[in-house]
């Protein structure tokens, strides 16, 4: 068995507090802007969930995902908190807007262990003033310890924006991490073109402009090999790292969930066993289209390894 096991649970919380033009929180996984949970169970199947993963006979290092915006919600945090308390759980990941962060951090350090929260914290320039949002990351990082990572998104629309981001991000002492922002109304399993999904390789100096406002070249090109041409790669996911949907189902990665392939069963039946690969390199099987940097950083690649620290994001430095 390896040391730490990686779980990306995408949960059902849904409300937020944003309205991003580009959010792909769509269609079944669609953010809201007044309901929190949108069935009835959702809540309940939430809690049992984390209830499972806190219950894993190994240690976890978690992202505990959301469809909305984590910190409008108290129950959401209340769970994280309880998680974080857990012996077997390494971390805690939680993917913000980092809007909230002054108010609604002192919960998960009431009712949890806030040493193991990691934040994600991705801005969005339409919404949120750049210095508000890196005044809120700073006080996560300096007043509580949280590992954080500043995230932008580059469209072709928004160089000016990035580089602030960076600029600022760099000055106050944060990790910035540069991802390429997705067209929501790509098909999830269709053979989508890669330009259609990534508005910034419509353009000509598309990688050129990404790698100059920070992005890493190493892991722009494995994302681009991942949702080109999955052919003869070997990957860990199943192995080290897998993945919760929204109603419990359990898939070696998200992409395996997109496409309904080879499901390893469901958390909330009773009678569930995970079977992890023994094996920490099996073949890939989806072809093309592995998109998410939480799934195809686990392809096995001759780079400085896999995620480092307490995030399913971050490669550069650990703590
Ligand atoms: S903050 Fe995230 S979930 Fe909310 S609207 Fe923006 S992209 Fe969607
Ligand atoms: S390469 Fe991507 S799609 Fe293939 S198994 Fe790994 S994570 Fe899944």
């Amino acid at each position: 068995m390896v040391d730490t096991v990686r779980i990306w649970y995408v949960s059902a919380q849904r409300l937020c507090n944003f309205c991003c033009s580009y959010c792909v929180s769509i269609n079944d996984y669609a953010k809201s802007s007044s309901t929190d949970w949108l069935e009835e169970d959702d809540q309940a199947r939430f809690e049992r969930i984390v209830y499972w993963i806190a219950e894993c006979p190994f240690r976890v290092g978690v992202r505990l995902a959301t469809l909305g915006e984590p910190f409008t919600s108290r129950p959401f945090l209340a769970r994280a908190a309880w998680l974080t308390t857990r012996q077997n759980v390494d971390f805690v990941e939680l993917v913000t807007n980092g809007s909230l962060l002054t108010k609604r951090l002192d919960q998960l350090d009431r009712e949890g262990d806030i040493s193991k929260v990691s934040l994600w914290v991705t801005h969005h320039h339409t919404q949120i003033s750049v210095p508000r949002f890196i005044e809120n990351a700073r006080f996560a990082q300096e007043e509580y310890g949280c590992f954080v990572v500043v995230n932008g998104l580059l469209f072709p629309d928004n160089e000016p924006a990035v580089l602030e981001l960076k600029l600022a991000a760099e000055e106050a002492g944060l990790r910035f991490h540069l991802d390429l922002g997705y067209d929501p109304l790509t098909p999830h399993g269709a053979h989508s073109t890669l330009d259609a999904m990534v508005p910034l390789l419509r353009e000509e100096d598309g990688i050129a402009r990404a790698i100059r406002l920070g992005a890493d070249p190493e892991l722009l090109e494995l994302n681009l090999l991942a949702m080109r041409d999955l052919r003869n790669q070997l990957c860990s996911a199943g192995h080290n790292y897998f993945y919760i949907g929204i109603r419990g189902d359990v898939f070696r990665c998200s992409r395996y969930q997109a496409l309904g392939k080879d499901r390893l069963g469901n958390v909330l039946d009773g009678d569930f066993e995970l079977q992890l690969n023994d094996a920490p390199w099996v073949p890939c099987k989806a072809g093309f289209g592995c998109s998410n940097k939480e799934d195809f950083l686990n392809l096995r690649r001759d780079r400085k390894g896999g995620p480092t620290g307490p995030s399913l994001g971050w490669v550069g430095d650990g703590r």
